[in-house]
């Protein structure tokens, strides 16, 4: 039987509650890694802002906290990891949602004959994403989060990287965010079983500080490497 060479894709899936802190440690893997970053709620605020179709179809649910719907988003995001720029592995973040969105994100690999490298599972109790979400700023140009109390920039109101405003999202406001956890428990939370029954998943305790949790995504991802090789 044939058997092809393995690729060294890593495919990432951050996944975990809003507030996790899975932009934190995407900045910091994509650092390291040097891949791609994809945000389904990045791009999705972008083509807010834009004012395009999907931008306004989506609007609407992104304010009250609620999911898009899966027939938006989820060619979009499977169309942009299939991107030349994605070949050697991405770190998607805020996809899938949804148990239709994860069939959809399989078969479609499936299809392409590639597999996700790891989920990684950034857990932190609601209390706390609660308490973080409240401080949580973000860049309007780079995305890049700040928290005003344990991760500050270096100058007021203003993103480390180049310097643009930084402001309070508008579904960080704290009624849509109880809204936002409890979707995420009733949508997105039973996909932790779905990926684990794959033996996809690897927990990260999210609570420790973004240093520990990124050593401790390294280490997971170090391991994942040397099993491959055995
Ligand atoms: P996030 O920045 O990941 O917290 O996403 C912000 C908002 O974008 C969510 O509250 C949803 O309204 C929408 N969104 C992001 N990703 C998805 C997705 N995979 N499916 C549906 N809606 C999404």
């Amino acid at each position: 039987m044939y058997v092809s060479t393995p690729v060294r894709e890593l495919n990432l899936i951050l996944f975990g509650p809003p507030g996790a802190g899975k932009g934190t440690q995407a900045a910091r893997l994509q650092d390291d890694f040097r891949l791609p970053y994809v945000a389904t709620g990045d791009i999705l605020r972008a083509a807010k802002q834009e004012g395009s179709e999907l931008g306004l179809a989506a609007k609407r649910y992104m304010d009250a906290g609620e999911l898009v719907p899966d027939e938006l988003v989820v060619d979009l995001i499977i169309d942009r990891i299939e991107q030349e720029d994605c070949q050697d592995g991405f770190i998607l973040d805020g996809f899938p949602r949804t148990r239709p969105q994860a069939d959809a994100l399989g078969a479609a690999f499936e299809r392409l004959g590639r597999r996700i490298t790891a989920v990684l599972l950034i857990d932190v109790p609601d209390e706390e994403v609660v308490s973080r979400i409240s401080g949580r700023r973000v860049s309007v140009k780079t995305g890049r989060p700040y928290h005003v109390e344990t991760d500050p920039p270096k100058h007021e109101g203003r993103c480390d990287i180049d310097g643009s405003r930084l402001v309070q999202r508008d579904d960080d406001r704290p009624e849509v965010v109880k809204k936002r956890l409890d979707v995420y428990h009733s949508e997105t939370e039973p996909l932790i079983s779905y990926y684990d029954e794959r033996g996809l998943l690897r927990r990260v305790d999210g609570t420790r500080s973004p240093t520990e949790v990124h050593d401790h995504i390294r280490a997971v991802l170090a391991t994942l490497r040397l099993e491959e090789d055995l």
